[in-house]
Formats: structure tokens, sequence, C-alpha cells
């Protein structure tokens, strides 16, 4: 039985996943990699490969492709009896999910390197009671979740940034706020008109938005970002700052924490969307599962909040 095996999505990234895959990855592992490898055909594939894999023994699942690979792989390793350590290629549209657990970055030389000398380490995971779904990053509804269905919808062609931020433009148009239940478990029940939620194990979505920037995978707790009814045009201003986290002290944003968080909307009609995937629309319930999944990080490893503030600082530079 060999150690990997790689779930590569062929059409991730508007078709370039599949060029990546054999120029840039295959040359480089052949030699230092026992593997096997499938291409996905459609939605779901990712899911059903991996939990397929996980359950023939494989020791290291690894997704290749972008976050809806990756969360459609970590769902497959999750609920598969025998689970596999997840890890990742990030060379999709949008790589915020791999982020989470601290695997490099686009970085194809350092992922090989952590994939051979990395260690295994455990991580929270979100998930959707009534979806039956997990995710590593944000669960999120109302404009973003708006934003993350018409950028499925739109040209991967273009890179994740400028697809999401395309997105974010058209749906600014046509965005009525909701009116919106969260009751998390610890603390006050927030209710009103909200333009979005965003609950987070992981920090960042939509291509490096850190809209929950203290969420933590370690610490068996969501932190929750919501944001009241404004105008188009504070909008735009607030969601420039949220790239480096900075929306929080913002007088239109509330946070709310907890392990347990429900929320609801009552004209039934709000989106809501996990890693990028749309999963319906409202009531939904997210638990945190604490140190539930296996990923297979670099040695030493380096919390993303680490390398984020590393970010910032060479911003400012
Ligand atoms: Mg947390």
């Amino acid at each position: 039985m060999k150690e990997f095996f790689m779930v590569v999505n062929p059409t991730a990234a508007g078709g370039r996943v599949e060029k990546i895959w054999k120029k840039k990855i295959v040359p480089k592992i052949d030699s230092k990699l026992e593997y096997d490898f499938e291409y996905t055909t459609g939605i779901g594939h990712a899911l059903e490969l991996a939990k397929q894999k996980s359950n023939e023994g494989y020791k290291v699942i690894c997704s290749v492709g972008g976050d809806g690979t990756a969360n459609e792989v970590i769902n497959g390793v999750l609920k598969a009896e025998k689970k596999s350590i997840f890890s990742a290629f990030t060379v999709g549209t949008g790589n915020d999910i791999p982020t989470v657990f601290g695997i490099p970055e686009g970085d194809i030389d350092a992922i090989i390197e952590s994939l051979i000398t990395g260690q295994d380490k455990k991580f929270d995971v979100g998930y959707c009671v009534n979806a039956d779904r997990y995710f590593g990053g944000v669960a999120s509804m109302g404009f973003d979740a708006e934003v993350a269905d018409r950028s499925n919808r739109g040209t991967k062609k273009l890179s994740g940034t400028i697809n999401y931020q395309r997105a974010v433009l058209t749906t600014l148009l046509k965005f009525k706020p909701y009116n919106i239940i969260i009751e998390p478990n610890t603390g006050q029940t927030v209710e009103g008109p909200r333009m979005l939620v965003a609950i987070g194990n992981g920090k960042r979505y939509g291509g490096g938005m850190h809209i929950c920037p203290n969420a933590d995978p370690h610490d068996n707790l969501f932190n929750g970002t919501t944001l009241k009814k404004i105008s188009r045009f504070t909008l735009i201003r607030l969601l420039s700052l949220v790239y480096d986290g900075k929306h929080l002290n913002h007088p239109a944003v509330e946070t709310f924490e907890g392990n347990i968080i429900k929320v609801d909307s009552p004209e039934k009609k709000c989106l809501y969307q996990v890693d990028g995937e749309i999963l319906g629309h409202l009531p939904e319930t997210f638990i945190t599962k604490p140190n539930f999944i296996t990923a297979r990080v670099p040695d030493p490893w380096i919390p993303y909040s680490e390398m984020w503030e590393q970010q910032l600082n060479e911003k400012k530079k």
C-alpha cells in the first residue's frame, strides 16, 4: 500500500490545475513520494474518492485543487470509517482552507517537503448539523454567501481575488439585508437586519479576506462576525478593511462566540455557505468538533496567525 493518495481536480482554477499537476507537481513528486492519484469528474466526486481511499487505508489523502476540492476531501476523510490524514496542494482559485492548518500557500516545493518531513497535527473543524457537512474555514450567510454563489458561477479564469471582487460588486448592486437570529450557546442572542454573518473555525475566505481575524482552530470555539445594515458605500469601505482584519472596531460590526451556534432567518430565503460551497437556506446549527481532523503540516509548524502577522508587518514596511 502506498502512503499517499492524491485527489486531483483538473478543472479547478479554470482548468489550470491539470497543467499545474502534470508540469509542476508530478515531475517533482515522482521520485520522492509513493502515491496513487485520480482525477475527479464532477461535484461530489472528490468527497466520494477521499472517503473510499481513506477506508482502503491510504495514510495521507491530499487534495490537489482549490477550496472546493479541499472541503470535499476533508468531508470524505472525516466521513470514512478509517480516517486518513489530510493534506493539500493549494493551487486553486481560493486557497483559504489549507492555510487554517498552516499548510504552505501555493509553494509546491514547501508542500512536498511538508509531506515528506512534516508532522501530523490535530485541528478543530466546524460541522453543519442540518446539511451534515464539515468545514475547515468559515461558514457564512447573507451578503458573502451570495458573493460565493456568484463567484462559483463566475469565470475562474480570473485570479481568485479578482473573481471574488467582481462577484462582490455585482452582489452589492442587488443585495438587501436579511432578518437574522443568531443563538450562540455562550452569550447573548443577536437579532435584527444583517448584511452578513460569518462563523469562523479559520480566519479567512474569498482568497484572503480575514473576516474572523481572531479565529483559532485549536480552541474548540467559533469566532463570529456580523454586520448590521449599512449603506453600499460603507460596505465597500468596510470590505476593503477585511483583507487585513481591521474591520472589528467599526460600529456596524458585532462579534460573538460559541461552540454551538444556531442561525435562522424568518424569511427562509437566506443562503449559507461553508468553505465556498453553498449548502442551501437557513436555518442551520454549527458545532465545533475539537481536534477532529489530523493534517500533515510542516515541521517546525508555524500557526497561520503568525504567518499572517508576518505578512502584515511586511506590508507596513
Ligand atoms: Mg476556534
